[in-house]
């Protein structure tokens, strides 16, 4: 089975001493997708600290802030993705000479300019698969944040490339963890992981009962006890339904099956993910909630550099804890490792049918609960396809999102 730690055969760093190493990484420069949202602002502080230079970025509708990102980063390509801010970001950088695109297309351009060393995809959602394909197959490694990419195209995704000797670095904390942990397996990494221990704070609601969950408000659920992020993921660490979905990541990423991923609940979240070996040795890897390790690391790879990230403790920790999770409860989390198991779309339908529930929840025009009810509803009501085909995990990702608004009674 394919993973992202096959080797390239053109590492870049073979044979350089130190010093290139280092000279190297300052002239690295990113094409950064999603630009504005909590990932892509601190892809930005990572790129301040180390000098790195940003030659495409992206970002939705704040066309403000893309401006002044162009200007601090002399950023060549800039994608608006809504058409409707274009105009206002030609006039802000009248006269620079700075090429503006918007849309998929635009979105899908920047991917793939090979005049930066690396794509980093922190777009979020559904709408983030395609400039990934559109990376890959240009030749570009990808520094991977947008968990759809994997969720529903994992399939295609890492058969291009393998196809076209491509890396996927993870940028997410607990995938991040475990290709940290792997990079201390020398020989066969994929004969030698016999499974993976993926770790979840829980999110605000561990604990609490299904009747319990009835009336929780957006406001409660998106008060994370551990992560600052974005309001989508911070909805799915809350119904864990972002577990299911790294949990289906993992099983791309490293070549493992549903059956070796061991979800486990760890609220303090220092442990970001563990690596079971063939022996039954664990290897984790630990350190402060931040996502400035994943992202620095994704951009130095294989190099370690310092970080804004703090130093951890674990005396002031004191101890942690691990538990199990409760699969009744929190109804996504069993949809989505049962969407893992059934394999093709059902993970692009599980994704489309959350993300279009999310919004719901966050407009105010359905429970909390009503995800769950929602993601499981259409994973049991759409016949999963073989998901090979971009066509097919489109169409599954529709399906998904009209059964949702029938559901519901939305459109
Ligand atoms: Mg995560």
């Amino acid at each position: 089975m394919r993973c992202c730690f096959e080797p390239k055969g053109n590492d870049p760093g073979q044979g350089s001493t130190l010093f290139f190493e280092t000279e190297r990484m300052k002239m690295k420069k990113i094409n950064l997708l999603g630009a504005g949202g909590s990932i892509g602002s601190q892809t930005v502080e990572v790129c301040r600290m180390h000098g790195f230079g940003i030659h495409s970025a992206a970002l939705k509708s704040n066309y403000r802030h893309l401006a002044k990102l162009a200007r601090e980063f002399d950023i060549k390509r800039l994608c608006i993705f809504d058409e409707e801010y274009s105009k206002p970001l030609k006039d802000e950088l009248f006269g620079s000479g700075i090429e503006i695109l918007t849309g998929m297309e635009g979105l899908c351009a920047l991917a793939a300019d090979d005049n930066a060393d690396i794509t980093v995809n922190s777009v979020v959602g559904m709408v983030g698969l395609e400039p990934t394909l559109s990376a890959l197959e240009n030749g570009m490694d990808v520094a991977l944040a947008n968990k759809e990419t994997l969720v529903a195209g994992g399939d295609i995704v890492m058969e291009l490339a393998r196809r076209n000797n491509r890396q996927i670095l993870p940028i997410d904390s607990e995938h991040s963890a475990v290709f940290q942990c792997l990079m201390g397996v020398s020989g066969d990494k994929v004969k030698q992981l016999s499974g993976i221990i993926l770790t979840a704070s829980g999110g605000p609601f561990f604990g609490r009962t299904k009747a319990e969950l009835e009336n929780v408000t957006a406001e409660q659920a998106l008060c994370h006890p551990n992560w600052s992020m974005g309001r989508k993921i911070t909805i799915d660490s809350a119904t864990m339904m972002n577990k299911g979905l790294e949990l289906m990541e993992a099983c791309h990423l490293f070549g493992v099956k549903p059956s070796q991923v061991e979800i486990i609940i760890h609220r303090q979240s220092v442990l970001h993910s563990a690596v079971v070996l063939s022996d039954n040795a664990v290897i984790a890897q630990l350190g402060v909630p931040d996502m400035k390790i994943p992202i620095q690391l994704a951009l130095t790879y294989p190099e370690r550099m310092p970080s804004l990230s703090a130093a951890l403790s674990l005396t002031d920790y004191g101890s942690l804890t691990f538990e199990k999770p409760d699969f009744d409860t929190f109804e996504c989390l069993s949809a989505a490792v049962s969407a893992a198991r059934k394999g093709g779309t059902a993970g692009s339908i599980v994704n489309g049918a959350n993300e279009r529930a999310v919004e719901l929840f966050l407009d105010g025009r359905i429970g909390f609960t009503d995800i769950g009810k929602g993601v499981a509803g259409a994973l049991d009501s759409i016949p999963a396809m073989p998901a090979d085909k971009l066509k097919n995990v489109l169409d599954a990702d529709r399906a998904a999102r009209k059964y949702i608004d029938d559901l519901f009674g939305v459109n």
